[in-house]
Order: C-alpha cells, then sequence, then structure tokens
C-alpha cells in the first residue's frame, strides 16, 4: 500500500469518461465559457477502455478499493456498462459508483443494473423547475433526473443525491429537497459551493455553510450526527431521529479534510491529478502508448508520483492571495 508525504493511503480512483455533458452547470461549466466555440477533447483523445483496464489494475495494486466514474457527463460515453462488468467481474471491485446528472440515466438504469453497478450519485440542486433550470444554465427541468432516480430505486440501485448550495440561488430548496428525499430513502448531500476551475465567479460570499445548513435542517428535523471518528468518510453524516434516513454534509470549504484526501483522478485523456484544484497532471496517455510501457514501469511511475504528493489546497485557502490556474471540474470529475 502506498502512502503519501502526509501518510495518506490511495484507496479511491475516480475515472473521468469524458469532458462533455449535456447540462452547463453555473457552478461548473458556465454556459457562457463552455458555448459553441469550446473545444472539447475528441473522442480519439479518450483513453481506451482497454487503457483504463491497465491504469485500474495497476492501482489496485497501490492500495485503490474504490472507483467511480464520472465527468463531464459518464453517461455520454457509449460503453460505460460494459466497463462496469468488467470493474466488478475482472477487476473484482465491490466499490464501484457512477456520478451523473441523472439527465439520461431512465434509459441507462437497467443496463447499469445488469451490469453489476449498485451505487449511483445523482447531482440535483433543486426540485423548483426554475431555480434547477437556472443552476444548470440550460432550463432543463429537473423532472428527467428525477425519473431516472425513481428507474433506479425501483430497480434497487443505493443513490445519494449531491446538491450544491449556493447564496442567494438555492437556499429556499433546502427543507424542499430534504422532505422529497427523506420520503424516499435517499440520502441527500449538501455540498458547499467550491471554487473549483477558473471561470465559476466563486467567492466566499457565495458560500452557505455546512454549519448554516445543518441549522435550517434542524429548524425542521430532529437530527443526530452518527459517529464517523474511525472512517475515511469526507461527508459529514447526520441521521433523522425518526429513523427514516440520514443526510450529509460536504464542507470541502469551512471544514477541510485534506488530510483524509486518498483520491486520485484521472482526465478522459488520461492525466493523473492528485489533488481538485492542481494546474497539472501527470501524463499516463503517453507513458501507456509508449514503447518503454510495462505493468512494473507502471506501477513505479505510478507509486513514485504519489510519494511525492504534498497537496493541500483546501487547507491554504484563505492563504492564497492569486491563485493560478486550476483544472476544471468537468474535465476531472468531483
Ligand atoms: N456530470 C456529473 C454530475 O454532475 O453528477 C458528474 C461530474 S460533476 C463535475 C461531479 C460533481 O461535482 C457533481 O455532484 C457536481 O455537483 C459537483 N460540482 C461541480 N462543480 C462544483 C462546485 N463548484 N462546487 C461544488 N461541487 C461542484
Ligand atoms: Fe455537467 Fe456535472 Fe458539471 Fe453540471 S456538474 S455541468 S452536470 S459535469
Ligand atoms: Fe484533496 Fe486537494 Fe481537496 Fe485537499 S483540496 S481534499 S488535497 S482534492
Amino acid at each position: 500500500m502506498v502512502k503519501d508525504n502526509r501518510g495518506r493511503t490511495l484507496t479511491d480512483l475516480r475515472l473521468s469518461l469524458t469532458d462533455r455533458c449535456n447540462l452547463r452547470c453555473t457552478y461548473c461549466m458556465p454556459k457562457e465559457i463552455f458555448g459553441s466555440s469550446h473545444v472539447f477533447l475528441k473522442k480519439s483523445q479518450w483513453l481506451e477502455f482497454s487503457e483504463l483496464d491497465e491504469l485500474v489494475e495497476a492501482f489496485i495494486k497501490l492500495g485503490v478499493r474504490k472507483v467511480r466514474l464520472t465527468g463531464g457527463e459518464p453517461l455520454l460515453r457509449p460503453g460505460v456498462s460494459s466497463f462496469i462488468q468488467r470493474l466488478k467481474e475482472i477487476h473484482k471491485i465491490d466499490d464501484v459508483a457512477l456520478t451523473t446528472n441523472g439527465v439520461r440515466l431512465n434509459k441507462h438504469a437497467k443496463s447499469l443494473k445488469n451490469a453489476g453497478l449498485e451505487r449511483i450519485t445523482i447531482s440535483l440542486d433543486a426540485l423548483d423547475p426554475k431555480i434547477a433550470g437556472k443552476m444548470n444554465g440550460l432550463g432543463v427541468s429537473p423532472k428527467s433526473t428525477l425519473a431516472g432516480i425513481e428507474a433506479a430505486l425501483d430497480l434497487g440501485f443505493i443513490i445519494k443525491v449531491n446538491m450544491v448550495v449556493e447564496k442567494g440561488v438555492n437556499e429556499s430548496q433546502i427543507l424542499p429537497m430534504a422532505h422529497y428525499f427523506k420520503d424516499r430513502g435517499v440520502i441527500l448531500r449538501f455540498i458547499e459551493f467550491m471554487d473549483v476551475g477558473n471561470h465559476n465567479k466563486w467567492s466566499i460570499e457565495r458560500v452557505v455553510s455546512g454549519s448554516e445548513i445543518l441549522n435550517k435542517m434542524r429548524s425542521e428535523f430532529d437530527v443526530e450526527p452518527i459517529d464517523l471518528s474511525s472512517s475515511q468518510e469526507v461527508a459529514k453524516r447526520y441521521r433523522y431521529l425518526d429513523g427514516s434516513c440520514e443526510f450529509g454534509l460536504i464542507t470541502s470549504v469551512t471544514q477541510t479534510f485534506c488530510g483524509n484526501c486518498t483520491r486520485a483522478r484521472i482526465s478522459a485523456d488520461g492525466k493523473l491529478f492528485t489533488c481538485l484544484f492542481s494546474n497539472n497532471g501527470l501524463d499516463l496517455k503517453t507513458f501507456l502508448r509508449s514503447k518503454e510501457y510495462n505493468k512494473s514501469k507502471l506501477l513505479n511511475f505510478l507509486s513514485k508520483h504519489w510519494l511525492q504528493r504534498d497537496d493541500r489546497y483546501s487547507e491554504l485557502r484563505s492563504e492564497i492571495v492569486k491563485p493560478g490556474k486550476k483544472v476544471e471540474m468537468s474535465y476531472i470529475g468531483g
């Protein structure tokens, strides 16, 4: 098991399957920037699934036990279900998950289930069509995502819903979202709006802190924290005292968790990032396609890179006067 400079292991691998998306969330891919003139990766630039297989095999040897498929929108990548099947059956990864905006989930739910997927995280920021449409940038109603969630629940998937909360935009949706998903036994996770990428005009004034969200939740529900002292989880979890289900807070801005960050992320074109806020990724594709490539050299290459890691952007955020250019969230996934 490989450990970085701060003793952090590598347990969690996030693979972005494409940088394309069918939404333009204001906090991730604002449409003014990601419009018709934006140049996305060409399909020929994507890592082949066989190359992803090589990488997954190496990462498992380094300690990875959990693989999440993300994007862009991962359901826009043809072949996602067959890849999931290989992750489960050939690579024997028990914990495979998918993060999706859910717009196409209704269509894909059955094949994902048949592939062996058990867990899906769906991003949705509001039930109110006006607010959801404003946040997803394209006026898309939450209807299709909600239908996808229902279809996935009917098939027995474990569902979590991620809601990015932005001051003055969708705070009014905290309680309606909580009621809606509590009634369906779905875990809702409130995410603090983060300063990822270079274009979402983030400022601390636009962040609704986890403690503000918790106060709002406490004003409506009886809840208690779940003791996670022995776990590596990044979400702070709470249970409803009526026993119905739980919800979570992801406080990446106000209560950072760099000390527990055991994630590696790979972009669709094969760049390895060890922090969401890095600029440079390590080019794995060129290495995989070079004459010198072999499995043991790849292991060496990856473990050396992880050993040198000292990322802790969130811990340093308040001291950073002028952040450098950062990778885009839609390019490496959340
Ligand atoms: N398109 C898929 C989706 O939206 O679920 C997967 C990729 S998306 C980049 C992954 C996650 O990142 C989503 O849950 C999204 O809400 C979150 N995200 C994107 N930009 C964010 C931001 N500025 N702050 C907090 N979370 C963000
Ligand atoms: Fe697309 Fe997901 Fe980013 Fe929204 S958060 S723009 S759905 S990649
Ligand atoms: Fe991990 Fe970087 Fe986020 Fe810290 S800032 S938790 S190191 S991704």
